[in-house]
């Protein structure tokens, strides 16, 4: 007991840490508030500490102030901060998605930093759309006649289904009655939008004549959903796109189709099974096609709609559209991201989803053997590193049960446990994020950008060595 009271007397008064040079050499960048907070906080911490008679700390005011300063510093890092993705997952939804081209990045300084022609059309000095921007892009991309983007491919769903359905029924296939992570459902969404919905076939099975059937005057709309996040496999039937068209079409109904990741490019030639591309659900004639721009487009979060002048002009003057408005920012990503697919050979060496997608399992193997041996050179004896065989996923509930074959740096930390070391590494600057897989920490360099490197050697080495 009196070793405690000995303990709190020497503990130091809040103020006295303040003024300890290593909390003066902040004052000039951190907050006051900050500094004495963290003041705070490391004496109450302490004070608890010595009550439980876990105090080992030494409490000369140099050690305490210093506590405080590291405290105050964490306290400066922003919440939202960059992460390295040792994953391996090429669209973390909890990682941000796709990371940005630099001409994505150079498009958002330059227009962030001042004015811009957002609504104003620069010919005719008067109001202009914000739409404008990326329409003939998009357009061009995909063979639409007319386009419109709003903040995510959930509000484009929501959007469309209001604009071109409130009050009617929607026919949606029971095979394609999907939930998204973070609770997108598709019959929630129609009921958020006034939509009623109208399950037809089964769930391995729909034919045209389920459709057929269902059609009568409370019908608005017939609604295909890309199964993205899941397969279902064997003993299957759904109906091609074209004879939805063209059944709706022979009764005066639009046809939307929520295809999910929405790409623009023919991905089979990277060894990726078939997914159907927006040009080709156009071609086939769909009012209404929706993607996200943050899926395998590799752009900004945004919300893509392409499809007939007609039901695009809907959709665009509907109020929930001013709702759902996609912000300047992520329209300069945006535009600079489309533009990299006028030339697939630019989009695939510009944009950094595309050339995770398609770096080879050879090239992985060669940037982890390397990286290896830095890696070894770095940690000396505190780990045991190992290159393995370690496949890549896509992720983003795109192309659910493809892996891209590649290979890991395996480590196993000797002296911590491997859930410490994720811990520590999570908590890191900058944190890294990577999996662990029997009592060893993977990381695939597939996800790891080339300048994150050197970064990540240093966070292993404070994770491990300090
Ligand atoms: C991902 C996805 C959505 C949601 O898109 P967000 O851009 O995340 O809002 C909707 N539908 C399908 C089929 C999807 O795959």
């Amino acid at each position: 007991m009196t070793d405690k009271n000995l303990l709190l007397r020497q503990l130091p008064a809040v103020d006295r840490i303040l003024s300890a040079p290593a909390m003066q050499s902040l004052a000039a960048t951190c907050p006051h508030v900050l500094l004495l907070e963290a003041a705070q906080e490391t004496v109450a911490d302490l004070r608890r500490a010595i009550l439980d008679g876990g105090a080992t700390t030494e409490l000369t005011i140099d050690a305490v102030a210093e506590q405080a300063a590291r405290r105050a510093e964490n306290k400066q890092e922003p919440s939202l901060r960059p992460v390295i993705n040792a994953t391996g997952t090429l669209l973390h939804t909890n990682l941000g998605r796709a990371p940005l081209s630099a001409a994505a990045l150079a498009a958002i300084t330059a227009i962030s930093r001042s004015y811009s022609n957002l609504e104003l059309d620069l010919t005719t000095g008067k109001r202009g759309h914000r739409f404008s921007h990326v329409e003939e892009l998009l357009c061009r991309l995909t063979g639409a006649e007319a386009a419109a983007v709003v903040n995510n491919n959930a509000g484009a769903v929501l959007l469309a289904l209001t604009a071109l359905a409130k009050g009617k029924e929607a026919i949606v296939s029971r095979g394609e009655m999907i939930e998204i992570g973070g609770a997108f459902r598709i019959p929630e969404v129609m009921e958020a939008g006034g939509v009623r919905l109208r399950e037809v076939g089964t769930t391995n099975k729909t034919h045209l004549k389920d459709y057929a059937g269902a059609i009568n005057e409370e019908t608005g709309l017939l609604l295909k959903v890309h199964t993205s996040n899941y397969r279902i496999v064997g003993f299957t039937e759904e109906v091609p796109a074209a004879a939805m068209v063209e059944l709706a079409h022979g009764h005066g109904l639009p046809v939307m189709e929520d295809l999910g990741s929405g790409m623009l490019m023919d991905l089979t030639p990277f060894g990726l099974p078939r997914e159907p591309t927006v040009r080709e659900a156009v071609a086939a004639g769909i009012d209404v096609v929706t993607f996200s721009g943050d899926k395998l487009l590799g752009g900004p979060q945004a919300g893509i709609l392409v499809g007939t002048r007609a039901a695009i002009d809907k959709i665009r003057h509907h109020p929930l559209a001013r709702a759902l408005r996609i912000d300047k920012l992520t329209l300069a990503a945006l535009e600079a991201t489309l533009a990299s697919y006028l030339d697939e050979r630019r989009a695939l060496t510009e944009l950094p989803v595309l050339r995770m997608l398609n770096m080879s399992a050879a090239e992985v193997e060669e940037r982890s053997r390397a990286f290896a041996e830095k890696l070894g050179a770095a940690l000396g004896a505190a780990a045991e590193i190992a290159v393995i065989e370690e496949p890549s996923a896509i992720g983003g509930g795109a192309l659910p049960l493809t892996e891209l074959p590649g290979f890991a740096v395996a480590l196993t930390p000797q002296g911590v446990s491997v859930d410490l070391l994720a811990l520590r590494l999570r908590q890191g600057k900058p944190p890294v994020v990577g999996r662990v897989q029997d009592n060893r920490l993977l990381l695939n360099l597939r996800t790891i950008l080339p300048d994150e490197e050197p970064h990540l050697i240093d966070a292993l080495r404070a994770a491990l060595l300090y």
